[in-house]
């Protein structure tokens, strides 16, 4: 009882007119910094996160501190426990789901590949299946795919209608997988549902294992660093993804299914939209930028790009984005990656020393 009142509490809009959202995923890189965004606009919202340990748990827990500091509570719970999201839609009436909860990276696909099915299939069916059948209005669903869908093609800008047939990694045929299912449940149940293709996004509170943030760490260990020749990246600043995730939410419109029912009452949004930054940048270049702003050289060691998920070249087109909801991504890879180095001097109480010389980090000594 005590927890349904703080659920309710969580997800209640503070504003007129402010939505509310179940934000799985949301101790998440993505999920934190949009839950924080939506809280700050006086919007409700609930997290909900396994905290599993595919990277360090204690970041997790640190971003769901920064949510519980501003009234949201994160529950610690898996997608695939459909008893406990149809209560949580038989409890709240949401206006949206931002399904971010995912198993992301590429690589890690080759280790542990039915875990990308549990999370990414099994668990997103889930939450499209209880969101049909236990919410009432069905709620607007937001929900991240991947750049990755674009996989070994190589008609660049990428657009939303060039060819997704051919996934490099499980990972991205996971992604492809849920676009499709998007489809159906979409058909036959009258969802709404909005597909946003993240490329590859970074900042502050970031993933660690995502190449620029262990590349950081490989820099101030002094440990070596494998680059992949030519590879190029449309790196995303967080601040920039976090903006369309909440014009997504803002533009979803309504979903026209009936849950008592089961059936749909007339057409809904189907809808994808590519996320990025509109500028590729060669790998190395980053690694470029972060030796400036650490102010240590990296020990780099470049080498062909091997056949392990990765592809060697993204470059989005947001031209849909920017009609539909003004999506305008603003934020350069220089400046973008001197606010990860700032976060990441403070988050690992780094030696001041290090990033002196760059100005990267104030020294919380002095006065401001
Ligand atoms: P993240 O790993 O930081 O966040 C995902 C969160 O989901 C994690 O906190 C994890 O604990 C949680 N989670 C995983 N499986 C779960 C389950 N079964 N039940 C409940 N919680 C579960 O990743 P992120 O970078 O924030 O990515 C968010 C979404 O965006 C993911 O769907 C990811 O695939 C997608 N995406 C991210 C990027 C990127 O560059 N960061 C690029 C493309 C797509």
């Amino acid at each position: 009882e005590k927890w349904e009142k703080e659920i309710r509490r969580s997800a209640k809009p503070r504003r007129d007119g402010g939505i509310s959202v179940l934000v799985t995923g949301a101790a998440g890189f993505v999920g934190a910094h949009c839950s924080l965004a939506l809280r700050a606009r006086g919007d409700g919202v609930l997290g909900l996160d396994n905290f599993n340990t595919y990277y360090d748990p204690a970041l997790k827990r640190g971003r769901q501190r920064l949510l519980s500091d501003r009234g949201v509570v994160v529950l610690d719970a898996d997608i695939n426990d459909a008893l406990l999201l149809e209560k949580l839609f038989e409890l709240v009436p949401f206006t949206h789901v931002l399904h971010l909860a995912a198993q992301a990276g590429v690589r890690y696909a080759m280790e542990a590949p039915l875990t990308y099915v549990a999370s990414n299939v099994a668990g997103l069916v889930t939450v499209f299946e209880t969101a049909a059948k236990h919410a009432d209005p069905q709620p607007a669903i937001v929900w991240a795919s991947s750049s990755s869908v674009y996989g070994l093609n190589t008609e660049t800008p990428f657009s939303e209608d060039h060819r997704t047939d051919q996934p490099a990694s499980l990972y991205a045929a996971t992604k492809k997988a849920g676009e499709a299912i998007a489809h159906s449940y979409n058909h036959i149940y009258g969802l709404s549902i909005t597909g946003l293709r993240f490329f590859t996004v970074y900042g502050p509170w970031g993933r660690p294992d995502m190449a620029y943030f262990s590349f950081a760490r490989s820099i101030v260990a002094g440990e070596p660093i494998t680059l992949y020749a030519d590879a190029r990246r449309d790196f995303t600043y967080i601040d920039d993804v976090v903006k369309g995730c909440v014009g997504a939410l803002d533009t979803a419109g309504r979903s026209t299914g009936n849950a008592r029912s089961g059936k749909k009452t007339g057409p809904a949004p189907l809808r994808v939209y590519n996320l990025g930054n509109t500028s590729p940048v060669p790998v190395t270049r980053m690694v470029a930028i972060l030796e400036k702003l650490l102010g240590k050289k990296a020990n780099k060691r470049v080498v062909a790009m091997p056949s392990n998920g990765d592809v060697p070249f993204t470059h989005a087109n947001v031209s849909h984005a920017a009609h539909d909801f003004g999506y305008r991504p603003t934020t350069s890879l220089d400046a973008g990656l001197r606010h990860f180095v700032d976060w990441f001097v403070d988050y690992y109480k780094l030696d001041a020393k290090i990033v002196k010389a760059t100005g990267a980090v104030v020294d919380k000594k002095k006065p401001a």
